[in-house]
């Protein structure tokens, strides 16, 4: 059993060492990511189930390294996070999804509503309702445009600054929506102090709802909650007609999922949700 457990031992380390090693290696690439122009965005229909049109989308961001080929958000995001560069990543996000806006609306197109997501670094910073309103205006984009998404996990960190900043937000007329709601620690009860928009409903709970009994009593809880409280809803992850069957009995407002589509870059997304709306 003794030499099991030595066995067992190496095999941890080795495995650590593998991790820690592409970890050096993608922050060393990403330290110049910025600069080489490698990230982009692509973005995901939200479509009403009410309406069945496209109201808004999702950027999610996509970084193609020249050394290293794609690597996906969930690797990359925790390490940028670590290092502080998701400060200026986050920034870049916001400025590139209101330039996205400004174009749709410079070829004479509607545009509809982009969420970005946020880190929790640029939450901390404090002037976040400040610099985002200085892009919007620069690029003379309407605040209704925009929308910030923020996970649970950040709400958590520090809630009385939360509340704050989410006042400031929704002074200036931004619109915000937690993210992966259902999976964080976040207090119900600063749920109603929170200036917030949308509940975002986490895909964990959509993927086994026709079959589990207990997420379709969560994704029915959210809903009540958050219709108590003012509050839309929009459930992620939905990719299938059954999932989007139930959502609708069930009161969901929006939907999002490889269902209606993949996140796609600009360009297929204006040609396949924006153009035929052109006035
Ligand atoms: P998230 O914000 O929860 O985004 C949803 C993720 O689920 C995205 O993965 C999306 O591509 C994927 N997804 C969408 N529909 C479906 C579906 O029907 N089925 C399944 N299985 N997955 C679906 P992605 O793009 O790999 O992003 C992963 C995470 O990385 C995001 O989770 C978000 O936390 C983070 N992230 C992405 N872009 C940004 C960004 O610009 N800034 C920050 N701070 N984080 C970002
Ligand atoms: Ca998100
Ligand atoms: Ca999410
Ligand atoms: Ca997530």
């Amino acid at each position: 059993a003794k030499h099991a457990g030595r066995n067992r031992f190496a095999f941890f380390t080795e495995k650590m060492q593998a991790t820690s090693t592409r970890a050096l290696t993608l922050s060393n690439a990403l330290h110049d990511a910025l600069e080489q122009n490698e990230f982009s965005l692509h973005y995901q229909p939200q479509v009403s189930l009410i309406s069945g049109k496209v109201i808004g989308a999702e950027a999610l961001i996509r970084w193609h390294s020249k050394k290293l080929g794609h690597v996906s958000p969930g690797e990359f995001i925790p390490l940028a996070e670590e290092s502080g560069q998701i400060l200026a990543i986050g920034e870049w996000v916001v400025r590139t999804a209101v330039r996205q806006i400004q174009q749709w609306i410079e070829a004479g197109i509607t545009p509809v509503r982009i969420a970005v997501n946020l880190s929790s670094a640029q939450f901390q910073v404090g002037d976040l309702p400040k610099t985002t309103i200085k892009i919007l205006n620069e690029y003379r984009i309407p605040v209704e445009y925009l929308e910030l998404e923020l996970t649970e996990r950040i709400v958590a960190k520090d809630p009385e600054h939360t509340v704050i900043i989410l006042e400031s937000l929704q002074e200036l007329g931004i619109r915000t929506s937690i993210d992966d709601f259902g999976t964080g620690y976040s207090s119900l009860s600063y749920l109603q102090r929170f200036s917030v928009y949308k509940l975002k409903i986490d895909q964990s709970f959509v993927r086994n709802m026709t079959t589990n009994t207990n997420d379709q009593v969560i994704i029915g809880t959210i809903i009540l909650l958050a219709q108590q409280l003012g509050m839309t809803t929009i459930a992620e992850g939905v990719e299938t007609k059954a999932q989007l069957d139930m959502l609708n009995n069930i009161g969901c407002d929006d939907i999002q999922g490889y269902y209606i589509s993949r996140p796609i870059p600009a360009e297929a997304f204006k040609k396949a949700y924006l153009e035929n709306k052109q006035r």
